[in-house]
């Protein structure tokens, strides 16, 4: 994170990375009023938690390979819903 000094822009905070982490950040120096930019070096926010496409498929990394179906992930989200 840069400041305003360190930048020369007009923001106060520069956050570099949309993941959740850098998200959550961003959102809650926006909220406390500070002129905020939130930058990554892909072209969507997410991070690890972003879907990836390729050849004409969509891979939703964070559900798709810690929650694969018939797992005890799907199990423990079927009883909850239960
Ligand atoms: C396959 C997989 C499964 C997961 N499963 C779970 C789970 O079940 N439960 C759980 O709690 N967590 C899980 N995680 C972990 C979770 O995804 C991470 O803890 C979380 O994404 C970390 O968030 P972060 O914002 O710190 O970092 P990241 O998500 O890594 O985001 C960092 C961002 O910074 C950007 N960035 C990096 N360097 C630069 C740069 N030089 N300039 C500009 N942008 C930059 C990146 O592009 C990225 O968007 C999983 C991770 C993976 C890979």
């Amino acid at each position: 994170m840069a400041t305003r000094e360190q930048t020369g822009t007009d923001y106060d905070v520069i956050v570099v990375g949309a993941g959740p982490g850098g998200s959550a950040l961003a959102a809650l120096l926006a909220k406390a009023g500070l002129r905020t930019l939130l930058v990554d070096k892909n072209r969507a926010a997410g991070g690890r938690m972003m879907t990836v496409h390729r050849d004409g498929f969509s891979f939703e990394i964070f559900p798709s390979i810690a929650c694969p179906p018939q797992t005890l992930c799907s199990r423990n989200s079927s009883r909850t819903s239960a």
